[in-house]
Parts: C-alpha cells; sequence; structure tokens
C-alpha cells in the first residue's frame, strides 16, 4: 500500500488530508451572495439535553461557510431543521412559513465547531468559588476588567477564583495580577487564582481568610506551592476551598459555567481525560473524585441544560503514579479498578450530548491492564511525555496487540512531543492514532510535537489542547502555536513543524471524527449534527497575532443557539 492510500483509506468519512489542501487552496474562490434579507434574528435559549423542544427551522446566509467537507469546501448558506443540517450550499432554501428563522451573516467566516479531543473539561466544572474563565483577554487591565464586571453578578464576601487555565504567559506582561490589583478590581470578594504551569495570587480579603489556617501570602499576594498542580500553601488553599465551598449545586454551577465559556470561544463538543483520583477534599489542581466528578455535568444533561456535547474518558492508576510517567516501569500485580471498571460500565453510552468513551488519559497498569482493556474491547488512550515514554507505550501496545487484535479499536497516544517516523509507523501498522496540541504555553525550542511531519505520516492525527490543569482550553491560543511556531510569550518553540491554517483548523474538526468514534460531527454536511460557530474575524486572512483574539459570535449546537453575540443583540456574557 502506498503512503497515499494509506492516507486516504484511514480518514473518516472518507476526507483525507491531501482533499483538505485542496480544499483549502480553494476557499479565495468567493462564496455567492444570497440577496436575503434578515428577518427574525431571536433564537432558543441555551441548552442541551434530549428532551427540550426542538427549536424552528434556521437558515444562515451570506457566510463564508468553511465546511471541511472537502468535495463542498466554502458555502454561502445552510439550513438546520431537526438539529441536523438538511441544507448546505450556495442558495437558502426559500424556508417556508413564520417557522423558519433567517440569519443573515454578513460574509462573516464560519467553521464546524471545535472538537477538544482530550482536556480537563470536568476539573474546570468542579472548581470551588465563583469560577471565571479569562482565557479570551491577553493584558491585565483587560482580565481586571473581567473580574470586576464578574463582581457584579456575584454577593459580597464570597470568593472569586479562577484555577487551572490562565497563565501568566497569556499576558503581555507575563505575569498575573498582583494582591493590590486584585484588591482595586475586588475589593469587596476574596479571590484565588491558580495558573496553570505555576502562580497562584489571592488580594487583602482572601488573605485576611487563608491567614487563619497559617496559610503564607506574600505582599504581592503570591501563596508558596503555587507551582504545576499545586504544592505547600497553595495546596492547603485548593483544600480549604473544596472543603468549604463545593456542593452539588455549586458544581452544577461550575459545570454548566465552564461548557457555556467555552461555546464562546466556538467548542461544541469536549473530551473529558479524566483526572488524578483523591477521596477527600484534594488540593492538587489536577486531582478531583474521578468516581463522583461526573455527577453535576450528569445532572445537568437530565435537567437538559448541557450547554455542549461532553464525552467523557476513564482513567485508572492501578499501578501507581510512577507508571504513568514511565510505562516501562514493573506493572502492578493486580488491576482491581480497571477490572470492575471495565466489567461495570459502558463504552460510547449516552446521548448525543453526554456519552462515555473509553480508558485515558491513563491506563495506569502497563501490559496488564492494556491486556484487560484490549479484552474487553474498548478504546485506550495514555499521554507520552517523552520519546522513551512513547516508545515504552507502543512495545507494550505490541505485546498486546500479539495477543488480541486491537486495530479497531482505535487506541490513542496523546501530547507526543517527540515521535518519529519509525513510531508512527508501528502505531499506525496497529490502528492506532496520535493526538497533538497541548503547545501555547511550553517553552524551549523544538519542543514538538512535530505537527509537520505527523500531519504528513499515514497516520491517524488529531487535535487537543490538554487544557484545564496544565495548559488553556482556548482552541484559538492553540492554532496560534501551530500555525506560527510560536508560544504566548512569542518565542519559536516548534523548529520547521508548524501547519497552514487550513491544517491546523481541520485537525481540531473534522480530524478529530476518528478520535471521538463519531462521523457526524466536525464538518458541515446534510446529515451532520448542526453544530458551528460563526467567527469575530476572518482566521483564514487576519494577521498572525489576531488568531489569538479570535472568539465566537455566534455557536449554534445541535441545532440550538448555545452562545449568541452576533450584532450585540444579547450581550451574553457566558461567564455570568
Ligand atoms: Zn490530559
Amino acid at each position: 500500500m502506498s503512503p497515499d492510500e494509506g492516507r486516504d483509506r484511514n480518514q473518516s468519512n472518507g476526507i483525507s488530508r491531501r482533499d483538505v489542501l485542496k480544499a483549502g487552496a480553494a476557499t479565495g474562490a468567493a462564496a455567492a451572495v444570497v440577496g436575503l434579507a434578515a428577518t427574525s434574528a431571536s433564537a432558543s435559549g441555551r441548552g442541551g439535553g434530549r428532551d427540550h423542544d426542538e427549536p424552528e427551522r434556521i437558515r444562515l446566509v451570506n457566510g463564508r461557510i468553511h465546511t471541511m467537507d472537502p468535495d463542498n469546501p466554502v458555502v454561502s448558506s445552510v439550513t438546520i431543521e431537526n438539529g441536523r443540517f438538511i441544507q448546505v450550499g450556495r442558495k437558502g432554501n426559500r424556508g417556508s412559513g413564520r417557522d423558519t428563522t433567517t440569519i443573515n451573516l454578513k460574509r462573516r467566516t464560519v467553521v464546524p465547531g471545535i472538537i477538544d479531543a482530550h482536556n480537563h473539561i470536568v476539573l474546570v466544572g468542579n472548581r470551588p468559588g465563583h469560577h471565571v474563565l479569562v482565557e479570551h483577554v491577553f493584558t491585565l487591565p483587560d482580565a481586571l476588567e473581567v473580574y470586576k464586571d464578574f463582581a457584579k453578578g456575584v454577593p459580597a464576601g464570597e470568593w472569586i477564583t479562577t484555577i487551572g487555565p490562565i497563565s501568566a504567559q497569556q499576558f503581555d506582561e507575563n505575569r498575573l495580577p498582583t494582591l493590590q490589583e486584585l484588591d482595586a478590581a475586588l475589593p469587596d470578594h476574596p479571590v484565588y487564582v491558580h495558573a496553570a504551569q505555576g502562580g497562584s495570587r489571592t488580594n487583602s480579603m482572601g488573605r485576611a481568610i487563608l491567614e487563619t489556617l497559617d496559610v503564607e501570602v506574600e505582599d504581592d499576594g503570591a501563596i508558596p506551592g503555587g507551582g504545576g498542580f499545586g504544592s505547600g500553601d497553595a495546596a492547603i488553599t485548593v483544600q480549604f476551598l473544596r472543603a468549604t465551598l463545593l456542593t452539588p449545586e455549586t458544581r452544577r454551577r461550575s459545570a454548566r459555567d465552564a461548557l457555556q465559556y467555552y461555546t464562546s470561544l466556538g467548542i461544541t463538543t469536549h473530551k473529558d481525560s479524566s483526572a488524578f483520583h483523591e477521596d477527600e477534599p484534594a488540593g492538587g489542581i489536577a486531582t478531583e473524585n474521578i468516581f463522583t466528578m461526573h455527577e453535576p455535568f450528569i445532572e445537568l444533561d437530565r435537567n437538559g441544560e448541557l450547554p455542549a456535547r461532553l464525552r467523557f474518558d476513564f482513567g485508572h492508576y492501578d499501578g501507581g503514579l510512577g507508571i504513568i510517567f514511565n510505562p516501562a516501569a514493573p506493572p502492578p500485580d493486580d488491576i482491581p479498578t480497571l477490572r470492575e471498571r471495565l466489567k461495570n460500565s459502558f463504552p460510547f453510552y449516552g446521548n448525543d450530548w453526554l456519552r462515555t468513551g473509553g480508558i485515558g488519559e491513563h491506563t495506569g497498569a502497563g501490559v496488564p491492564g492494556l491486556r484487560a482493556i484490549a479484552e474487553a474491547r474498548w478504546r485506550a488512550e495514555d499521554h507520552a511525555l517523552s520519546l522513551g515514554a512513547a516508545d515504552a507505550h507502543i512495545t507494550n501496545r505490541e505485546v498486546v496487540h500479539a495477543e488480541f487484535d486491537i486495530s479497531d479499536l482505535r487506541w490513542i497516544l496523546s501530547h507526543v512531543p517527540a515521535f518519529p517516523a519509525d513510531l508512527a509507523d508501528r502505531f499506525h501498522a496497529m490502528g492506532g492514532g496520535v493526538l497533538v496540541g497541548w503547545g501555547p504555553l511550553r517553552t524551549g525550542t523544538d519542543v514538538g510535537p512535530p505537527y509537520r511531519d505527523l500531519f504528513d505520516h499515514p497516520i491517524d492525527v488529531g487535535w487537543h489542547s490538554d487544557g484545564g490543569d496544565i495548559s488553556m482550553i482556548n482552541p484559538w491560543l492553540n492554532l496560534y502555536t501551530m500555525t506560527t511556531g510560536r508560544n504566548l510569550q512569542g518565542d519559536h518553540i516548534l523548529g520547521d513543524q508548524t501547519l497552514s491554517r487550513h491544517e491546523a483548523l481541520w485537525l481540531a474538526t473534522a480530524a478529530n471524527k476518528w478520535f471521538m468514534n463519531e462521523d457526524d460531527i466536525g464538518s458541515i454536511e446534510v446529515g451532520n449534527h448542526a453544530d458551528l460557530a460563526v467567527l469575530n474575524k476572518d482566521y483564514f486572512t487576519v494577521s498572525d497575532e489576531q488568531i489569538r483574539s479570535i472568539r465566537s459570535l455566534l455557536t449554534i449546537i445541535g441545532g440550538r443557539t448555545a452562545y449568541d453575540d452576533l450584532d450585540n443583540r444579547r450581550h451574553t456574557r457566558p461567564w455570568h
């Protein structure tokens, strides 16, 4: 089989990367302008769930709609009915009667709903306090303005927090706000900020409370131990906030707000990749009770209030945490939690809004764990943080593959900072795929992943942010790094491994069909779920620096309006 045949064959929906390149070249062709005036522009409220009334038929006309369907790459109109696209083309159907809402896109750029194939949204949805997300601002004054605005809706004295997806690197100032700046923005609320990649801060009200716990707060509001996932006094702070603030109701609020926030950045589907487990209120920001943390999301789905699609994998650690960083380490004698999971749970079970997945992002027990997963015919995913780890993961899989054929189970390796062609060949031969991304906060030179080499290899490749505890989820920050080779401070970190804008977006949309095991999301085609984002600027033509501040003006998921700021008709503040 030639590489080209392999490449064509292994893509979902028959879409190959080569076709996508052709489609990208064709995007300059102007879409036909349809002279339809906007009529009623209001759309039904937020929310997923199965039992809602289906919205009326919606037509979007006069847009530059990038479908990620190589047979029909750029169109000007789509029609949506019963949650799916019923027309994708250059002329809007004359939707009949008053049941049709027509929205004039005024030539705006539209993309399929973004799919993040591995992040930690369930952690973000279980944060204590009134949790505010600030991934869309890039200066400290703008961030402080978000906090100030957010505080108007929070009773005085209650904690305001941002734990995980915030980073000093995202700000031009390359630091977190100080105690004095937080005091000025939030005089009436205690605040705790804990950044991915390190650093935590509080304000004076927060310090007064934390000092009763003997937590040390420095003059600028820094709390020792705020590096990484948190330790020392920062971990004590997180533990305290969890113990005193988390209830089923506040978890539901954080869960709903988190999914809602990312709809404003165009994400319509998340695959959560679990967390480290701890029964008691945990101090680490990557840690939760992995047996109960899904409950707020399940409850939202039950009430028809899930703002976006969520799939979740189950992480397991029967071999301890050491083996997840060194998969060549001796495996455990027994796999008590993994065995019960495989016996008592269901893979890919649920509905179009909420669904289980496989085991990941850690299988946690070397060959015995992988063997049990293969025998049960589940999907498995592990992360690889180095070349040695990737090699050992693949060697373990080859052992298991010789006993139980895994070639149709879509096993995944994620992160892969180093993944040369021989490893890609070996994993591809077992039907595996790799998730790349995880990039905008990284430092150094040629830190990988090797986007270009993997994109040109026949192995399946998709995009993941891994955001929530260790990185940012904002897809546009990730796409900025993938296409420019620069991290958020502007340093070149990818060498010659960058992708074109079209290639990068394809990884975050259509390519992720394979990684989600779903063929009817990720592209705008008749019959697919109607998931799309109308962007505030044209991703394909703006300057490199402008990519970072792309957001959605209108996000539709399954035909329902998840976020709407189009023409300022509705000043939705999803973080309220
Ligand atoms: Zn992860």
